[in-house]
């Protein structure tokens, strides 16, 4: 059987054309037509000005730049969620500081921040930001953020990587806190193969982001410079990629959802897989299928889950590990971290890409099913007749 991955790329239908017009144009460098088409495609999308960038990674260095991070400033970051959100806080000299999802969104915990602002604002020790992550396509709940980050004055970056499409009360993932970061990563709901974009609420901000991504040469032809820059642009040739994805991104959500609630439904009566909770304030593109496993109930535990689907050459995943969790963390401040934990220890990512068939579903769902009755019949025979308690 031919090997099921998590998530794959999904090209449309005009990808390929774009990407000839720049080998046809040799527009093959970190200019040209299809970057500024890109570009307004993007902005024309969510509303603020864009820079579209090498990675999502560096879109969230160059955003906490922007908000003035540097050494021995704090950033409070969601200690759940992926390494690249928490690296570029490390890169500029400031440390991070980890704080617990709550279980409604699996993302930043309102409550949590706002006892933790005020706690520091007594002592006149606020972080320099607060970085919210919306994971898996869903957004954080951005009004209590947002209200209580305005209250202590403390600025707001997004990493919305794992939320292109995402929406919060109808207004687009990225757009509410001062700086967004995007990813268009291979394995994200849309693709350039690598690939970042930035926005900002402010239209200078994203000019110098704009000129750090490109080695901050200074206006002229003699290469000068009074400011530290980085090589961060996404060529022209990538960007023909993003302006198909951009185009077909509203049908990625909609099959990445269904797969989400065909997974949900063929594995109700089992019982023991809930999927990632929905919150109702927005939509959530479920970019991966996510399920808490209950091992009493399921008779698997999450990592039998995952055992039992590579084995039928299957690719699944743990959720991210909390930051609090990593050995390079060791020692730094976390605040809650139960709730975070939980999720890890029993979360599990099916494949969810939305180019994979109807048919190809069907064998992920009978290949959990199989192995979660088989257990059961193995841990209690008599559940096999209905006879259990
Ligand atoms: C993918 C991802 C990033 C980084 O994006 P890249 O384009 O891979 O650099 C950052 N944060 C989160 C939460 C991500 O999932």
């Amino acid at each position: 059987m031919k090997r099921l991955y998590l998530s794959v790329p999904h090209m449309g239908e005009n990808e390929e054309r774009y990407v000839h017009e720049a080998f046809a144009s040799n527009w093959l460098s970190t200019v040209g037509p299809n970057l500024d088409a890109f570009e307004a495609a993007f902005t024309a999308r969510v509303g603020l000005p864009c820079v579209a960038l090498g990675t999502g990674t560096a879109a969230i260095h160059l955003g906490l730049r922007l908000l003035g991070v540097g050494e021995g400033d704090e950033v409070v970051c969601p200690s759940l969620t992926f390494i690249a959100s928490v690296n570029p806080v490390s890169w500029l000299g400031a440390r991070p500081v980890f704080l617990d999802s709550d279980r409604a969104s699996w993302n930043l915990d309102p409550n949590l921040l706002a006892d933790f602002l005020a706690k520091r604002a007594a002592v006149n020790r606020l972080p320099k930001v607060v970085e919210v992550v919306h994971l898996y396509g869903q957004s954080a709940d951005m009004d209590p953020i947002l209200e209580v980050c305005a209250r202590w004055g403390v600025a707001v970056l997004e990493d919305a990587a794992e939320a292109v499409g995402t929406l919060y009360k109808g207004r687009p993932c990225g757009t509410m806190g001062a700086v967004g970061a995007y990813s268009f990563n291979g394995n994200k709901i849309i693709t350039t193969t690598g690939g970042g974009m930035l926005v900002a609420q402010n239209p200078e901000w994203v000019s110098r982001a704009r000129f750090w991504s490109q080695q901050a040469r200074d206006p002229g032809v003699a290469y000068e410079h009074t400011q530290m820059g980085y090589n961060y642009r996404l060529s022209n040739v990538l960007a023909g990629i993003g302006r198909g994805q951009l185009e077909v991104l509203d049908q990625r959500v909609a099959r990445r959802r269904e797969i989400a609630f065909r997974y949900r439904d063929a594995f109700a009566d089992l019982g023991g897989l809930e999927l990632m909770a929905q919150a109702s304030y927005g939509l959530h593109t479920n970019w991966l299928s996510v399920f808490l496993v209950d091992e009493a109930k399921l008779g698997l535990s999450r990592d039998e889950v995952i055992r039992a689907l590579d084995a039928e050459n299957i690719e699944s995943r743990p959720v991210w590990k909390p930051m609090h969790l990593q050995p390079l963390f060791a020692g730094y401040e976390c605040h809650g971290g139960a709730v975070a934990e939980d999720l890890f220890r029993r979360g599990v990512c099916f494949p969810s890409s939305s180019n994979m068939t109807a048919t190809e579903q069907e064998r992920v769902i009978a290949v959990v099913r199989a192995a979660a009755l088989k257990s059961r019949a193995v841990r209690s025979p008599a559940a096999l007749h209905g006879s259990a308690p």
